[in-house]
């Protein structure tokens, strides 16, 4: 009971709910679209429907912490060189041919390309 007292806590929270309208209307629009204009349609129109009707600032906040996330992403690929979302999919990118592929690889299936080092 606890921890479902908490979990109301939580989606009570404005922000909570913002990212929830996002997530619902992104799987709704996902259905329809393109996974990239899905989420283009889903950001811009839960912000639209908040600044609309709710209040601005939790929007504004939401956009503050979704930067922060896609900075922190940025950062770490540009300054560490590591792709965190193929990483967390366990994949890596070929430096030959740009393909996805298996993290662990030692030959790139795309185009033969050999890897020194697989870790
Ligand atoms: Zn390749």
């Amino acid at each position: 009971m606890e921890v479902l007292s908490n979990l109301l806590k939580l989606i009570n929270e404005p922000i909570v709910q913002f990212f929830l309208w996002v997530a619902v209307i992104f799987i709704i629009a996902s259905v329809f679209l393109d996974r990239r204009i899905s989420f283009w349609v889903s950001s811009v129109g839960a912000t639209y429907f908040w600044v609309k009707n709710q209040d601005p600032a939790v929007a504004l906040k939401a956009w503050v912490v979704v930067l922060s996330v896609f900075i922190g992403v940025l950062m770490v690929k540009y300054i560490f060189n590591l792709n965190l979302l193929l990483l967390l999919k366990g994949r890596k990118r070929c430096p030959m041919c740009y393909e996805e592929i298996h993290r662990r690889a030692r030959v790139c299936p795309y185009c033969h390309h050999r890897f020194d080092r697989v870790d």
